[in-house]
């Protein structure tokens, strides 16, 4: 899973396949008759896989499943699109609202799984409704309000669906500003992130009145290190995997930092990246 997942870390899973959307019903079916455990992954930038990979089937959401049609101002977007390929066909059809996106590096279908956001931007702001796929086999069209979106949380989990599509609401707008606007952003994660080392985006939520990474920095954490994985010394919001990191230096560290935040500010912290599979 190390090369499906953002953070190039993770285990074998027993099954893995790509899936199109003409082939993801019948996996799903073959999987249920079989009593095969299914895990979803899109472009696994918000995931830790544990070192014992994962049991069954993983189905990934991703090139098989990224088209993306446009009328008026209305954009559907396969759910395995990449939000940067989205954002960017957004703008060269002069359409507006994509612009947080383009620099997280997610799937649509992962992005409306977690309400990606950034800089001001999160997916319920473009969000019309969102075409699911149940466990067996069924189609649904969610509404925004049934789709339950709020800070890095949707009703997606829960009910294990999976996004098929989503459609998204637009505004028109000239393509030049648009993209100097994704311009500015790029270069304010340019600026910030540690983007030169794999990692899975934020670590942890951001505790209400609080920024966990100025937490972390002002435990002393900055730099702090558990094998190969270290708390970014440019952003200490970001774990990043320094090379040859497991998932169990991740969880150590995780641990680590969460214990001492709480000691330092009586602080919960809350992990934003989503571990799966199996940890030793
Ligand atoms: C450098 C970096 C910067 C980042 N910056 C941001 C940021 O600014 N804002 C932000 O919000 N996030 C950010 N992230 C985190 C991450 O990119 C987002 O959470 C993204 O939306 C995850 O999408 P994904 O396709 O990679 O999902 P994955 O990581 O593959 O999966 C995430 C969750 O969604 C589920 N899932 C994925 N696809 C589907 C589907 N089609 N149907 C059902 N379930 C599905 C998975 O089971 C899992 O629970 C960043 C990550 C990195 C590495």
């Amino acid at each position: 899973m190390s090369k499906h997942t953002t953070f190039r870390i993770g285990g074998k899973a027993d099954l893995f396949v790509s899936a199109d959307e003409k082939s993801l019903p019948q996996l799903l079916k073959e999987a249920a008759d079989e009593k095969i455990p299914v895990t979803i992954i899109g472009n696994g930038s918000n995931l830790l896989v544990g070192d014992g990979g994962i049991r069954g089937l993983v189905i990934e959401i991703g090139k098989g499943m990224d088209k993306i049609e446009i009328s008026d101002n209305i954009m559907t977007v396969g759910a395995g699109t990449l939000l940067s390929k989205a954002a960017n066909t957004a703008a060269e059809h002069g359409l507006s609202g994509m612009e947080f996106a383009a620099g997280i590096p997610g799937s649509v279908g992962g992005a409306v799984v977690m309400n990606a956001g950034a800089y001001g931007g999160e997916m319920k702001d473009i969000i019309m409704d969102v075409d699911v796929i149940t466990r067996e086999g069924e189609y649904r069209r969610l509404t925004l309000e049934e789709l339950e979106l709020s800070y890095r949380h949707s009703c997606i989990i829960e009910n294990e669906y999976i996004v098929v599509r989503a459609r998204l609401m637009l505004q028109e707008k000239d393509e030049a500003q648009i993209r100097l606007v994704m311009e500015d952003l790029k270069n304010r994660r340019i600026e910030k992130q540690p983007l030169n080392f794999p990692s899975a985006g934020s670590t942890f939520k951001r505790p209400e009145g609080y920024f966990a990474g100025k937490l972390i920095m002002d435990a002393g954490l900055r730099g702090y290190s558990v094998g190969g994985a270290q708390v970014s010394e440019k952003h200490c919001g970001f774990v990043v995997n320094k090379g040859g990191a497991t998932a169990s230096d991740v969880v150590k560290l995780m641990n680590d930092v969460r214990d001492k935040v709480m000691e330092e500010f009586g602080v919960e912290l809350e992990p934003e990246v989503k571990m799966i599979g199996e940890f030793n």
